[in-house]
């Protein structure tokens, strides 16, 4: 699949619930409405659509939500998708979770040729990382972090930059992903989704993250790159990782190779744009597949050159009015 700036699609991020068991106060609303579960499709019909598109030539996958370890019977999608690893079909599939699971389900995941995770970490400060998720429990998380170290699943942590609630964290963050052998991600806040006046209120551009940890630590650029977004340097004191994704400077979107497909079978061409084709009348108008390739197809035609998040109009509200819970990070 290549696109009309002749970008190659190889990479599918799939997100399997609207819902989540944390309200994370830049992604969410307090009060969220979510989907009917008839709406959503079913794991077999995900692992169909994920079959045409590895057809298609997309070589990495990432199960995503709302948070993907919350929807019933997840595993049974994870053991699908195996088979494509197995025959060498895929390179990877890939996970990013909020992590409150993780305990439970780090084993199966590895079991399922799962060699990667996102756990997405905003504070290891317990009432802080409370206030951020509203709903989350900080000690299940560092648990389901640490049950994915054992089961030898390398993890990566992603954390919004947010002034004013955690940016007093960034060096014990550095530090702490440095000492357990976990890479980090510092992730600028996107204007996505009606969520209230605090994602503005608190806006870092990871630039000035950047800068900062430049004063304590000693950041050495290098090669490191995954099937993602994130522009990554080594800490010299640590031997660790960090990346930085910046959505608002733009440089990402030349060479995107994503495409997003919601819970609901809605093919996203864009995180920050609103053209979106839909595959699951596709995929329930027959068994065959040609109507399903055809769509897709057809949508990759006009995946547009990247999204407009703009600095100046910050202040004006959600440019995309879904959530990121909806599309999936
Ligand atoms: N529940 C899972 C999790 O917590 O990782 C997966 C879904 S969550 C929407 C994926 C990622 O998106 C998380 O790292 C979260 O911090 C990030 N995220 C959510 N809303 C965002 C926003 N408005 N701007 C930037 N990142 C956002």
């Amino acid at each position: 699949m290549i696109d009309p700036f002749g970008r190659r699609i190889t990479y599918l991020r799939v997100s399997v619930t609207d819902r989540c068991n944390f309200r994370c106060s830049y992604c969410m609303a307090e009060q969220m409405t979510f989907l009917a579960r008839e709406e959503l499709l079913t794991l077999e019909e995900l692992d169909r659509l994920c079959g045409v598109f590895i057809e298609l030539g997309v070589r990495t996958l990432r199960i995503t939500g709302g948070e993907p370890l919350v929807r019933r019977g997840v595993l049974t999608l994870f053991r699908a998708l195996h088979r494509h690893l197995e025959a060498g079909r895929l390179d990877e599939v890939t996970v990013t979770t909020n992590g409150a699971l993780l305990a439970r389900y780090a084993g199966e995941l590895a079991a399922c040729g799962v060699r990667r995770i996102n756990v997405s970490l905003d504070s290891l400060d317990p009432r802080r990382f409370r206030d951020l998720t509203r709903l989350g429990r900080l000690d299940e998380v560092l648990e389901g972090i640490a049950a994915a170290k054992r089961a030898g699943v390398h993890v990566r942590i992603n954390a919004v930059a947010l002034a004013g609630l955690n940016d007093a964290e960034f060096d014990a963050m550095v530090a702490w992903c440095g000492s357990e052998g976990h890479d980090l991600a510092f992730i600028e806040a996107m204007p996505l989704g009606e969520t209230g006046p605090e994602r503005v209120a608190h806006w870092m551009s990871v630039e000035a993250v950047r800068r900062r940890l430049a004063e304590r630590w000693t950041l050495q650029d290098v090669d490191y790159r995954t099937a993602g977004p994130a522009r990554y340097v080594r800490v010299a004191e640590t031997g660790g990782r960090i990346g930085f994704i910046t959505p608002y400077s733009h440089n990402f979107c030349e060479s995107c190779n994503r495409v997003r497909v919601t819970c609901t079978g809605m093919l996203y061409l864009c995180l920050g744009q609103d053209d979106v084709a839909d595959l699951r009348g596709p995929l329930r108008a027959g068994e065959g597949n040609a109507a399903v390739r055809a769509a897709i197809l057809s949508a990759i035609a006009r995946k547009p050159s990247g999204h407009d998040f703009d600095e100046a109009r910050l202040a004006s509200g959600p440019q995309v009015v879904r959530f990121m819970s909806l599309t999936g990070g």
